[in-house]
């Protein structure tokens, strides 16, 4: 009997309102959501060893008669053990089977059933424990390609595939694909596809399948990122003059690198076009990002913009507000500071000015998103480190205008690979800055353990001796009691280091400080007037020491790559050589190719697409905080092909019918607005 893919689950025999109430936990409901639980890996169980010669240690079948009745026995409470023997034509298998007392009655002396499970070795005597045993010629658990699901507590993974099975057959799912997609790329048919990435009859089958699924997925998520783009850049944008890129460089008081003037150039035109600029400029640490948002600052201002500029940290925010107000100030832009830590007072009259228009340029936190920030005629917003904020929070501060959406440029540093970049920021044109400024050499990194550290300590000094400053980073802010392993705090150690360097000028800044100290403790950083900066990673995006050619991690294990790598990116700013020492005594071999990684390239990307791979896109930005649709069956780590054909697929698709009105693009809108629909407020 044909189904209807929104039939409640509970149209299946053996799920009642527990059962449902366990399967809603993981977000099944519906046949249809049956049919999307895909299995996590797969085991081969198709190949029957025979028990002498089936390799060890891994996961192997045979086929075995039960030679004797099972015996239980009850070792201590909560635990029992049931063992037998099994017999092939080669030889003997001992079974040993924990809590499983059940398998007494089931085991029948002299009848031939398949078990699979690892062949242990122990001298002569062969033994297998808990395997996945059914009767020989049944073809469920074994002789075949099984799928491995996602479980959760109080369904079994034999429960979950019977009802996943029952839902493949009873269901026919509709190709939602254009034909003409398919055909291009090759695909197979969605219900083939689906039923095969349940029950594969090959390996061959299955990639087939997944690839199919990996570019549906990522054909409606591009195509939904496409309509958004389109949406963004609807209606008229904030009409800039056509400036001249030397004009703003006078302002600066170095020359801009090619790839700062391509962009700036870029964000020109797009200004004075008429049109929304929806615009993300990515560049690695310290390729110069800030004089690009600054000029795209200039041309709005000299049109009679307002601009926003918004930072991640107060601590940046704070930086670019100076940096901007030395650069923009003697052309005529006013320039104000709004974080979560200004004063009332402050904050009142820079809400004034915005809305009078009497402020050309704010600089702030997210503070700027808050009720009560309006402006006279926002022309842009620039959020810089964009990674750190999720798509809604972007959308927020560009709402604050009103009818008329003002430009938006988006800052952010490599550390996101392109494949992410593409979904994440699928919404924007890219420019890229792949070049650093002249004179800038890579900054050599080492890995250290605690051997080493005398030696170390005896370069910080050097470092300093020579003119130069130093940081110091450490995991956290001060000793804490449940960590297991003690972690180098940074309170303690910079009492350490003032200890074993009287003479030098140590400062402490962490999250914990109160705004008015942190700023105080970075200026004076910034000044000259301390030597070795011990902090958390409050200091980790943006902040910019040039005279800084020494960065210490201490507990380098505990950050992940791209963290590492934006850490590192506060030195080698200037023309001096710079260094960054990782401090770590890990015993792990994983972490240690993982911090070696970093020892041996500076490039922002390698390290990126590294940090992707063995961590997985969740980890990336924090699972959700993107805000974009969780992906099923996609790796963007392996996917990228795919990606980018699905992408180019989708494209196409919107060249011909923009606003898929057409009645065959029907399924596709549909569809599209489905994976969307739980965040509505980026797809509005
Ligand atoms: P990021 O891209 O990491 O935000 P910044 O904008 O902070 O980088 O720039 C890093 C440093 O390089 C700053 O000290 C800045 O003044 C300097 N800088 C930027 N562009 C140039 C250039 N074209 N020539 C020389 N120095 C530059
Ligand atoms: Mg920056």
């Amino acid at each position: 009997m044909l189904r209807s893919l929104q039939d409640k689950v509970t149209v299946l025999p053996g799920i009642g309102e527990k059962k449902e109430q366990l399967l809603s936990k993981l977000g099944i409901r519906t046949l249809e959501d049956l049919l999307h639980w895909f299995p996590r890996r797969y085991v081969d169980r198709r190949k029957v060893w025979q028990i002498r010669h089936a390799p060890e240690g891994e996961e192997v079948c045979v086929c075995g008669v039960v030679a004797q009745q099972p015996t239980t026995a009850y070792p201590r409470k909560g635990l029992s053990t049931t063992r037998l023997r099994v017999f092939d034509r080669s030889g003997l298998l001992y079974l040993t089977f924990f809590n499983q007392a059940y398998t007494a009655g089931r085991l029948k002396v002299g009848e031939s059933y398949i078990f699979c499970g690892k062949i242990e070795r122990m001298g002569q005597r062969l033994s297998m424990t808990n395997p996945v045993y059914e009767p020989e010629g049944v073809g469920e658990m074994t002789g075949r390609i099984v799928p491995v699901y996602p479980l959760t507590a109080g369904i079994s993974a034999r429960q979950l595939a019977e009802w996943i099975d029952m839902a493949v057959e009873s269901t026919a799912l509709p190709e939602d694909l254009p034909q003409e997609v398919r055909l291009a790329y090759g695909l197979a048919e969605r219900n083939w596809s689906i039923q095969t990435i349940h029950r594969p009859d090959s390996f061959e089958n299955l990639n087939r399948a997944r690839e199919r699924l990996v570019f549906e997925e990522l054909f409606y998520l591009t195509a939904g990122l496409e309509l958004l783009h389109a949406r963004r850049s609807e209606g008229q944008g904030f009409l800039c003059r056509p400036l001249l890129t030397e004009r703003y460089e006078k302002l600066l008081p170095f020359t801009l690198t090619g790839a700062q003037r391509r962009t700036l150039e870029e964000i020109f035109r797009d200004q004075a076009s008429g049109k929304i600029m929806n615009r993300l400029v990515q560049g690695d640490v310290g390729s110069g990002k800030t004089a690009v948002a600054a000029g795209a600052v200039w041309q709005c201002v000299h049109s009679g913009g307002q601009c926003a500029l918004m930072a991640p940290t107060e601590i940046l925010a704070v930086q670019h507000y100076h940096t901007l107000t030395e650069l923009l100030t003697p052309d005529g832009i006013r320039v104000g500071l709004l974080t979560g830590s200004s004063k009332a007072a402050e904050k009142r009259e820079v809400k004034q000015q915005l809305a009078e228009g009497t402020l050309d340029l704010v600089v702030g936190t997210h503070a700027l998103l808050s009720d009560g920030v309006e402006f006279a005629h926002l022309g842009l917003v620039v959020t810089d480190e964009q990674h750190r904020f999720g798509v809604e929070q972007r959308s927020a501060l560009s709402a604050k205008a009103g009818a008329r959406k003002p430009h938006v440029l988006v800052m952010s540093a490599t550390p996101i690979p392109r494949t992410l970049a593409l979904i994440i920021y699928g919404d924007l044109d890219v420019s890229v800055i792949g070049e650093r400024p002249p004179g800038r050499q890579d900054v050599d990194t080492f890995l250290v353990g605690e051997d080493k550290r005398q030696r170390m300590m005896g370069f910080i000094r050097k470092q300093v001796q020579e003119g130069h400053q130093a940081y110091v980073v450490c995991p956290a802010v001060e000793e804490s009691e449940d960590m297991p392993v003690p972690l180098k705090n940074a309170t303690d150690h910079a009492r350490a280091l003032q200890q074993a360097f009287p003479d030098l000028r140590i400062g402490l800044v962490h999250g914990r400080m109160k705004s008015k100290e942190k700023e105080q403790i970075m200026d004076a950083f910034l000044q000259g007037e301390v030597d070795v900066l011990v902090s958390t990673t409050v200091i980790e995006v943006g902040v910019d020491a040039p005279n800084a050619t020494l960065m210490v991690i201490e507990d380098a294990d505990r950050f992940g790559l791209s963290q590492l790598h934006q850490l590192r990116g506060r030195v080698g700013r200037g023309k001096a050589k710079s260094f960054c020492v990782l401090v770590s005594s890990t015993k792990n071999e994983e972490t240690r190719q993982r911090l070696k990684a970093l020892c041996s390239t500076n490039d922002g990307f390698k390290i990126a697409e590294k940090d992707l791979e063995l961590r997985g896109p969740g980890d990336f930005f924090g699972a959700r905080q993107h805000g974009l649709p969780q992906l099923q069956m996609a790796d963007l780590a392996c996917d990228t092909r795919i990606l980018y054909q699905a992408r180019e697929a989708a494209q196409q698709l919107l060249t011909e019918d923009p606003t898929l009105a057409k009645p065959e693009h029907r399924v596709v809108l549909d569809r599209t607005r489905r994976l969307f629909e739980e965040n509505p407020d980026i797809f509005n």
